[in-house]
């Protein structure tokens, strides 16, 4: 029997799991069930996707020994195993497979999220960006980082870069959502910059980005995980929301969990964040005969 709930119960990113992510807890298997429990319709998962250079490994990567290697084999387990769990679960909850890309190394980078989605047959992808010009934007290396806001002038001026490298990215590999569209707010907020995140600048930047997103058809997920980090709204921000429903972007939403208890987190909050903002539908996939289609659901029902 089906786990559903409610028809707009959906994640498109998510799942991360300690199997095969340095930073995730738990078993695949677990947050499946984990899924079942939260109600979900619709659950896709997204690990990421593997860092082809040494100078991209993560501090406890390193210090535990892993390589390149090491990532590129805990991948293609990965593609093995929520191929078998999509399975597994079919009739209870409707499992995508899926990745999160990286956008490094920046020169070959699209050519690497091909690679990975033909190799595998993935049915979508999620595109993140979580590295400015190969350094890290996502709390791995906070030296590096202050070299790049030295060298930018400004967090205003790394914001704005951070909103082409996304319409850039969504260009060059078309994902079919888009991942927490203004992490960029996170550094922001724990810098104490945050007002230099929505400068009208910025703001400029934002809608050339949905510009680039709408032009691709990709969905832009509200993504709860900006809530377990402290900040007071989910990605992307309320006037991000506003400016996309007004564009006639598409929502989705994503919990981002890393382990079973983060599945479902911030579910309501997600939806009350887009009805607040004038979005009254998700936009997502289903599985019908073995293939991937589109789909919505409102969001007031
Ligand atoms: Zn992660
Ligand atoms: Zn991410």
């Amino acid at each position: 029997m089906s786990c559903a709930t409610a028809l707009w119960r959906i994640s498109l990113h998510g799942g991360h799991s300690g199997e095969f992510c340095e930073h995730a807890e738990g078993s695949l298997h677990d947050i499946l069930e984990a899924a079942c429990q939260a109600g979900y319709y619709v659950f896709g998962v997204a690990e990421h996707m593997p860092r082809v250079e040494p100078q991209f490994l993560y501090p406890n990567e390193r210090e535990w020994g892993w390589t390149v290697e090491t990532l590129e084999q805990n991948f293609e387990r990965y593609a093995h195993t929520i191929t078998q769990l999509a399975a597994e679960f079919e009739g209870r909850l409707t499992v995508l497979r899926g990745f999160e890309i990286e956008v490094v190394p920046r020169d070959r980078y699209a050519q690497l999220v091909r690679y990975y989605r033909e190799k595998y047959k993935f049915e979508y992808i999620v595109g993140s960006v979580h590295y400015l010009h190969d350094t890290s934007i996502d709390g791995y290396s906070e030296r590096e980082f202050g070299e790049l806001l030295k060298g930018l002038g400004s967090m205003e001026a790394v914001a704005v870069l951070y909103y082409q490298t996304v319409a850039e990215m969504a260009q060059a590999v078309r994902p079919e959502v888009i991942g927490h569209l203004d992490l960029i707010r996170l550094k922001a907020t724990r810098l104490g910059m945050a007002d230099q995140v929505a400068t009208p600048r910025v703001r400029q930047a934002v809608e050339q980005a949905l510009e680039a997103i709408r032009a691709v058809d990709a969905r832009v997920e509200v993504n709860t995980s900006a809530l377990r980090k402290g900040l007071d709204q989910p990605y992307p921000a309320d006037w991000i929301v506003r400016l996309g429903a007004r564009m006639g972007i598409k929502f989705c939403i994503g919990d981002d969990s890393h382990r079973p208890a983060q599945v479902g987190f911030g579910l309501e909050a997600a939806r009350e964040h887009l009805l607040r903002n004038g979005v009254r539908e998700v936009h997502f996939f289903t599985r019908e005969a073995g293939a991937i289609v589109p789909t919505s659901a409102r969001l007031d029902e």
